[in-house]
């Protein structure tokens, strides 16, 4: 971590100011502290720097979550590079937000995995992107972003976030559906953004995505979110190939970059077009390693943005999941609460 993170982080058991310990250890290089301890100048918790990155779990975690962040970390730390295509897939997530949302503006990122789209923000000029994830991916991220000056990563729970109220734009692409109430994960990622900050998501949706629900799901829970993970990713390759072989016969994206509208998850697929192998069968793992996911239903995803927001919009992206962005307006909600 940089010291300039003691800026941004605070207590996750009491939401008090941290300092660093006298055992910090900074890096030769690049002044990161790679080892040492934060305390917290309130109520005198401790917590760990361990390999750079600041550990800030509260002190009454849920076993679940940490379960859940470790499938993934299995995943992240074994396909840990960066890839070009990353970049068109984020800002389609967080579409209408553009390269230009992110500069010189202080974001906060719920859930980072490997970092993928910590390493875009932070490239793309933001003031400074704090990024969370749960689990043991969050030493991938901090490998991935250390050069950038302006990117910090740490380990916390969403729903006891360690930073302060202050960001311009938080957002959280890929993770929320993964919480057990992802309701509450939302509405945790907005408490950190300033009034008149935004906030924006994507989760998977119900709507378009029933046959997982049906068929793919019970398969997830009963079976192969218990298997060991290198048995699951031997068990995946047959029905990557074949997802594969499906991708290249039938889903080639027309001029326009869409796909064949007759087929299911036409445009999804016809953005994987291109994709290498290993990526699509990264994707058939993702959706069966993981103990949470759940698909959300429209009206379950708008109302997290139905007070405390104005201008808010949720939208359907490629008809199996959503997205929403909205700017935080809290004398809305405040006035809304007083009425009641
Ligand atoms: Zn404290």
């Amino acid at each position: 971590m940089r010291r300039e993170a003691l800026n941004f982080l605070i207590c996750p058991n009491c939401g008090g100011q941290l300092a660093l310990g006298s055992d910090a250890l900074p890096a030769e290089s690049d002044g990161q502290i790679m080892a040492g301890e934060l305390m917290c100048t309130t109520c005198t918790s401790k917590f760990g720097i361990r390999d750079g990155v600041p550990v800030l779990l509260p002190a009454n975690l849920a076993s679940v979550k940490l379960e859940t962040a470790s499938r993934f970390a299995e995943e992240w730390t074994r396909w840990s590079d960066l890839r070009d295509y990353y970049e068109k897939e984020f800002f389609d997530w967080v579409a209408p937000l553009t390269p230009k949302d992110f500069k010189d503006q202080l974001v906060f990122e719920g859930g980072c995995g490997k970092g993928r789209h910590t390493a875009i923000v932070a490239g793309h000029g933001a003031k400074a992107i704090v990024s969370l994830d749960l689990g043991e991916s969050a030493f991938v991220a901090f490998a991935h972003t250390r050069k950038f000056p302006n990117a910090h990563v740490v380990i916390g729970d969403l729903l006891h976030p360690p930073v302060r109220p202050v960001f311009d734009l938080a957002f959280s692409v890929g993770v929320l559906h993964h919480l057990p109430d992802p309701a509450a994960g939302f509405a945790s990622l907005a408490s950190r953004v300033r009034d008149g900050g935004r906030a924006a998501f994507w989760v998977y949706g119900y709507e378009g995505n029933e046959w997982i629900t049906r068929y793919v799901d019970p398969i997830r829970k009963a079976l192969t979110s218990r298997l060991p993970a290198w048995f699951l990713r031997l068990a995946c390759i047959p029905p990557a190939i074949f997802l594969w072989a499906v991708i290249k016969l039938f889903y080639r994206p027309g001029p326009d970059g869409k796909g064949p509208h007759r087929l299911p998850y036409g445009d999804y697929f016809a953005a994987q077009y291109h994709y290498p192998f290993d990526e699509i069968h990264a994707n058939v793992f993702d959706q069966l390693v993981t103990p949470v996911a759940h698909y959300l239903r429209e009206d379950e995803v708008r109302p997290w943005m139905a007070t405390d927001f104005r201008d808010a919009a949720v939208r359907s992206h490629r008809g199996y999941s959503w997205a929403g962005l909205g700017t935080v307006c809290r004398e809305n909600g405040a006035a809304a609460e007083s009425q009641r």
